[in-house]
């Protein structure tokens, strides 16, 4: 038909064009893994983005190609996310908390040609590398008077700002098609191998046009954003992108996120909202409430990944006069989901009430559908105390994984989160438990039935049972139950011993209880719920 709209593609490198343009003096500063603060503006991000771009094709990355990151969150990181996407190629953000077989493993299956990181990662990159089947490139995040000798690593390493440097600013950023892959972010499974999450530039753009709006994560050009959830979280929830749309100052913490050096960082540049997992945030209220300190410019902060107690909303709000913004969300959704914004009718609620409001995860952002079901998969409704498992859909919520081998997880084309909820009759959704056997531990995945498989390969283990349990720092702790054979004498610290080496050091359950038999449903199944009634609390009361 004639007359209708232009046929504009929504690119990841449009966020990038338009903070060019339109707020070319705004700030991005960061704190370096070199020690020093860094500051640059949006101007030079889109300059070097382009130089990078150069420099990418001059290393033979193809369109389509997989580059990775296992970076922490800084402007060098900000290039590579609008380089690697916007040239055709797609960003692959590994997470450096994974165990190293893991981290091999999801390189291999992502087909990284290039690898950049950090210098913090040189240990880790090298024992990666020879455990990965084809060599890569790989790229320290530095400039040559910090380039570190690195013998164990069996091919050549470069320099990120010599590859960069001998390069054109350049660049023609190509009309990609919006539906091609922009970035790649994997999530620990509850069984077998990490799965690989694939954003598309469509995805992206309606994802930062979303989450930016004022009942969202409410940014605008007026912010200073402190994005301390990393960039190899879910895209750092959608932060980077945010900014470049808004034109709000960005304000990277690089490796230092304990609570003195968050706090200096928010005091110093002024940050008006920041973004983590409730654990970041018990560090920095322990460190502000031991120095009696206050907080001069930060107005709002977005607590998510994990459930925001009530006691850190009560403190931020109250002593600090800070407003919490509690989101859900997940890795298939880019992330965001659900923001606890009040309505007009709940301003004039009762403290302890709005209070039990923000104990909820929130309504959902346009873009995203929600229900929930029962056991056989019928929409239960609003407004009930009635929880079921949440479904969601949308055009920014992942139709299947990477690499795809697997069935597709869509129920009657919703997205299954493994997250159990209610959802109240103004739209407010509440989880109330999870069905996914994981442990959620600081803001990242543990696994509970890898834990169960290597308790299981010590010959005195009969069997094992792994729980997440309640913890006051990491929100959950793994807590492993084991029978133990007859005549065994094994004890705890051996058994915790065994773990070494098999795992990475922060999935080790912190105990073990010896248990005289696991319960079993009609069918044989572990009735896990039995246990985790019994031991939720057991870190709260030992
Ligand atoms: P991830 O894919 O690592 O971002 O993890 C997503 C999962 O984290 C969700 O499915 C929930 O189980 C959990 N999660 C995220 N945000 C919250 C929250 N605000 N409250 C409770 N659980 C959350």
């Amino acid at each position: 038909m004639n007359g209708l709209m232009m046929q504009q593609p929504l690119l990841v490198t449009s966020l990038l064009t338009h903070a060019e343009r339109h707020h070319a003096e705004q700030e991005i500063v960061s704190r370096r893994v070199e020690g020093d603060i860094h500051r640059y503006r949006y101007r030079d991000l889109a300059q070097r983005s382009r130089k990078l771009a150069n420099a990418l094709a001059g290393l033979g990355v193809m369109h389509g190609e997989r580059v990775a990151t296992l970076a922490w969150n800084g402007y060098r990181h900000m290039e590579l996310y609008f380089a690697v996407s916007g040239s055709g190629a797609v960003l692959h953000t590994l997470n450096p908390r994974l165990h190293v077989d893991q981290l091999a493993y999801i390189i291999d299956h992502a087909e990284d040609r290039v690898v950049f990181f950090d210098l913090t990662f040189l240990p880790l990159i090298e024992s990666v590398a020879s455990r990965i089947s084809s060599p890569k490139v790989f790229v320290a995040m530095t400039d040559r008077a910090n380039m570190p000798e690195a013998h164990g690593l069996p091919v050549t390493l470069l320099c990120y700002e010599d590859l960069i440097d001998g390069h054109s600013d350049q660049f023609a950023w190509p009309l990609l098609d919006e539906n091609e892959a922009s970035s790649l972010c994997y999530t620990s499974g509850t069984t077998g191998n990490p799965k690989g999450v694939l954003y598309s530039h469509r995805s992206t753009v309606l994802h930062t046009y979303a989450a930016a709006l004022p009942d969202s994560l409410n940014c605008s050009a007026r912010d200073v954003i402190l994005p301390v959830v990393p960039m190899f979280h879910v895209n750092a929830w959608g932060l980077p992108y945010i900014a470049c749309m808004v034109g709000a100052k960005l304000v990277f913490p690089g490796p230092a996120l304990d609570g003195k050096s968050l706090y200096e960082l928010i005091e110093s540049e002024q940050v008006t909202l920041s973004a983590g997992v409730p654990t970041v945030w018990q560090g920095l209220l322990r460190h502000a409430g031991e120095r009696g300190a206050t907080f001069s410019s930060m107005r709002r902060t977005i607590v998510g990944g994990a459930p925001c107690p009530t006691a850190m909303t009560t403190e931020f709000q109250e002593r600090y006069e800070v407003d919490v913004l509690h989101a859900w969300g997940m890795t298939e959704l880019s992330p965001v989901g659900t923001v606890c914004s009040f309505k007009a009718q709940h301003l004039t609620w009762p403290t302890q009430q709005r209070y039990a409001l923000q104990a909820k995860q929130g309504r959902a952002v346009f873009g995203i559908d929600m229900r929930i079901v029962d056991v056989d998969g019928k929409e239960l409704p609003w407004g009930t105390h009635e929880a079921g498992d949440l479904q969601v859909r949308g055009p920014w919520v992942a139709s299947g994984y990477f690499g795809g081998e697997e069935a597709s997880p869509l129920c009657d084309g919703w997205f299954p989160t493994g997250d159990v909820a209610k959802i109240d009759s103004d739209g407010f959704m509440q989880i109330t438990d999870r069905s996914k056997d994981v442990i959620k531990s600081g803001g990242e995945w543990i696994s509970s039935i890898d834990i169960e498989n290597v308790a299981c390969l010590h010959p005195q283990v009969a069997s094992a049972v792994c729980i997440a349990a309640r913890h006051p720092k990491w929100d959950e702790r793994p807590l492993l139950l084991v029978v133990r054979k007859p005549e065994a004498t094994l004890r705890c610290e051996e058994l915790l011993d065994f773990f070494d080496g098999r795992v990475a050091k922060w999935w080790k359950p912190d105990a073990v209880v010896f248990i005289d038999a696991v319960p079993l449903g009609a069918t044989g199944k572990v009735l896990k719920n039995r246990l985790r009634d019994q031991y939720r609390d057991y870190y709260l009361t030992v």
